[in-house]
């Protein structure tokens, strides 16, 4: 009796075993398969499993996402049922995440450029960047820079300077137009896809510092250029913000301090849109940086000569010791819901014809 329950102890022993074998081997798969489609920044978003940290991100964005969330409500039909269906689908999702990140794919180029370091930016209050105007925060190393892009997308251009910096497995920060976001959304959205980091350039460029600007148009230019990158990408942008022409005065400054978003000045300017050609603007660039040894560097992603000079631009930074830094947003930003239904609106308008271009315009006479 005694050996027949020892038997059956040592059976029940080893389905344990195997069982428990099993279970080691393959559980593990699926516990790491999960969280390949779950980004980071949305897994921080659900209040559900809320850590310490969760708890204050979520505590930060309550006031604008309450604003997102009760955006679908307020949504007529007729405005989702029209050419302009993805964007507007997209802005009324209840909490946009930020542009998605791409996961680190190994770099066919080994001798490259890339990143040397990414640095997460708290834009709690409005921080300022670049020495040019705002010196507190100097958190790059001697031979680090951040490559910083305006006034795209733009056809051809753009996707060029997105070649270049692809060939070197290297990030940058974009400031799009929204006028020209809304233009070319498509390129915008291959900024985003690529990698990049995208904040905001006003609505139409225009100098926030004018005398004729008044603060309500100031603020208006900085909303409605957020909303229409949002638009663009069906995602949210970093509350990354620069100045037209770098004109920023202390109303606008303290406004963008309300809406925590960060305002990026440079250390290193390139006048790549005054450049005679690529080379000007490769020696341009290099010779400040040699002599200031690191820094935030202003081009234009809009400008030709900027595209036609990346490749070299890169590789003598590259040859110079100069490693790049991306900068990322710690969470995205939370547009106005008033501005993204406005633009909405605005792209309704009966000049956006959904008619073929042969149904508007024929050839008659040639
Ligand atoms: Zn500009």
């Amino acid at each position: 009796m005694r050996s027949a329950l020892g038997v059956m102890l040592a059976s029940a022993v080893s389905v344990f075993v195997i069982v428990a074998v099993w279970f080691w081997t393959y559980s593990p798969r699926a516990v790491l398969a999960a969280p390949d489609t779950v980004s980071a920044r949305q897994a921080e978003r659900l209040p559900a499993a809320a850590s310490a940290k969760s708890t204050r991100a979520l505590a930060d964005e309550v006031e604008v996402t309450a604003t997102i969330a009760a955006r679908p409500s307020t949504v007529a039909p007729s405005t989702v049922a029209s050419s302009t269906v993805k964007p507007s689908a997209a802005l009324s999702s209840p909490a946009l995440p930020a542009a998605p990140l791409q996961p680190k794919a190994a770099c066919a180029n080994a001798d490259a450029l890339g990143v040397s370091r990414v640095v997460e930016i708290d834009t709690t209050g409005g921080p300022g960047f670049g020495f040019e105007h705002f010196k507190q925060l100097d958190f790059l190393a001697d031979k680090e820079v951040v490559l910083t892009f305006d006034d795209g997308p733009w056809p051809g251009n753009t996707p060029a300077v997105l070649k270049a910096l692809a060939d070197e497995c290297t990030k940058a920060v974009f400031f799009p137009i929204g006028k020209h976001a809304t233009y070319h959304p498509e390129i915008l959205r291959q900024v985003a896809a690529a990698g990049h980091t995208v904040g905001a350039h006003t609505w139409s460029h225009a100098n926030l510092n004018s005398k004729k600007m008044t603060e309500q148009q100031a603020k208006d230019e900085v909303e409605k250029g957020f909303s229409a990158v949002k638009l663009a990408l069906g995602a949210a942008p970093s509350p990354f913000f620069r100045f037209p022409q770098l004109q920023h005065g202390p109303a606008a400054m303290a406004y963008l301090g309300s809406r925590n978003i960060a305002t990026f000045s440079c250390d290193l300017d390139s006048f790549d849109f005054r450049a005679k050609d690529a080379a000007q603007i490769v020696n341009t660039v290099m010779t400040k940086l040699d002599k200031q040894g690191k820094g935030i560097i202003l081009m234009h992603d809009f400008q030709k000569h900027t595209a036609e000079a990346l490749p070299t631009l890169l590789g003598r930074l590259k040859a110079g010791g100069y490693k790049v830094v991306q900068m990322r947003a710690k969470a995205p930003l939370q547009t106005l819901v008033e501005y993204d239904d406005g633009l909405v609106k605005d792209m309704k308008l009966p000049t956006v014809s959904a008619r073929a271009l042969s149904n508007v315009v024929q050839t008659v006479a040639q």
